[in-house]
């Protein structure tokens, strides 16, 4: 038995601070299931941000990342492999687009869904040169980049960062008439999340994504959506943007599950007419695209696929929320959620929602407050109704009055 204090201490000493994690020391995973480093069990309720939506170490993910380790891992883009294609094939017809971008981490998606809109801006739309505006909308989150923080309208992520980069203008959420006037000729794209997840799963009024892309379209700007979250089941169809009629984005942006937790994999996704702004040198990543991502994405998706994580997600999700709606306390303020990607906001005179995500750790339920005073409950779309009915009964238990 290995004493998590110390392994704690040690990290503590080494690292950067730059998270503030729950005091627990994880060494296994299976499903939907964590273990620490002193055999206790733990129900996993975030799923490292919605990255193992098909729960951790699944057993094809995990098979196919073997299997192809023993093959080549890294050929550079340099040369062609032969899983990039195929896992690219998958992930095009899935989402029904045309062609894909591969990258690594969530981030480098944005960036280069950023590079991609500008440049179709100038040499498509006909943008003059370097005037290129895309509007972002307040309290997003796409990344920690100085791109990505640029964009932001969170103190917290961009104090003591700056210059930033210009040509992001922010408007408010959920706001039609905002977008509308914030729209000049030197528009290029509306870049936002389907419902913003770290600002505490805010979702927009129905219809607000269809009016959204309808003013950008008028416009002759893209319509981007960075569901690097929201995307691949977690709120009960393959992408959010599917609860809404013609809401499908000229870019899409994923990352998290596309990994199926395993090995940092995203992608942007558009049509041949975008996509073809990047010609041979003008853009690239050394792992981008590596046959092992690429082995594994494909298992990623092929498992969201055969197990009907997105149909499980809407119906497990409605489970949940009809549940949460029993707990009879007065600290919960709303219950909000689209399949399983809910969020309690509790009482803002509770100080937050950090102490109880504690208590429920040590309840055997993992937590992370998102925005101070909301628990996110997100967990691995494999989970089963008795395991949801655990859940509520721990948070029942922590909150009552
Ligand atoms: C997590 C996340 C990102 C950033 O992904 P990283 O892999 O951490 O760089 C971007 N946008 C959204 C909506 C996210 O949830």
């Amino acid at each position: 038995m290995t004493d998590q204090r110390q392994i704690i201490d040690q990290t503590e000493r080494r690292s950067a601070h730059n998270y503030n994690p729950l005091p627990l020391v994880l060494e296994k995973g299976e499903g939907i299931w964590v273990w620490d480093t002193d055999g206790n069990k733990y129900l996993d309720c975030l799923s490292a941000y919605s990255a193992v939506n098909q729960g951790h170490c699944h057993p094809k993910i995990i098979e196919a990342m073997i299997k192809q380790a023993r093959k080549i891992t890294l050929t550079s883009r340099a040369f062609h492999n032969d899983q990039m294609g195929i896992f690219l094939e998958k992930l095009c017809q899935m989402a029904k687009m045309d062609k894909a971008l591969p990258m690594n981490t969530g981030a480098e998606a944005v960036e280069t869904a950023i590079k991609a809109v500008r440049k179709w801006g100038y040499e498509i739309k006909g943008v003059e040169d370097n005037k290129a505006e895309i509007i972002v909308v307040r309290d997003n989150f796409h990344g920690r980049t100085m791109a990505t923080v640029s964009m932001s309208s969170e103190p917290d992520y961009r104090k003591n960062f700056g210059p930033f980069m210009p040509g992001f203008k922010l408007i408010d959420y959920n706001d039609l008439t905002a977008l509308a006037q914030a729209i000049t000729p030197n528009t290029v794209a509306l870049i936002m999340e389907p419902i913003q997840g770290e600002a505490g799963i805010i979702i927009p009024d129905e219809g607000y994504l269809t009016e959204a892309r309808k003013i950008c379209k008028q416009n002759e700007v893209l319509f981007v959506l960075d569901e690097i979250q929201t995307g691949l089941g977690r709120t009960g169809r393959l992408f959010c943007f599917q609860h809404e009629e013609n809401a499908t984005p000229d870019v899409l942006i994923v990352g998290k599950a596309l990994s199926g937790g395993v090995y940092p994999v995203s992608a942007i996704l558009a049509s041949d007419k975008i996509m073809d702004v990047f010609t041979p040198g003008i853009h690239g990543s050394t792992f981008g695209g590596n046959p092992l991502g690429a082995a594994i994405g494909l298992a990623a998706l092929q498992v969201i696929e055969d197990e009907n994580l997105a149909e499980r997600s809407q119906i497990l999700g409605d489970y949940l929320m009809r549940k949460l709606q029993t707990i009879r306390t007065n600290k919960i303020i709303e219950i909000r959620g689209r399949g399983l990607f809910v969020g309690i906001e509790l009482d803002k005179s509770l100080g937050g929602a950090r102490s109880y995500c504690e208590a429920l750790m040590k309840k055997g339920i993992l937590c992370k407050e998102t925005h101070e005073h909301v628990i996110r409950l997100a967990p691995p779309l494999v989970i089963e109704n008795e395991h949801i009915d655990l859940i509520v009964d721990k948070i029942a238990e922590v909150l009552k009055d």
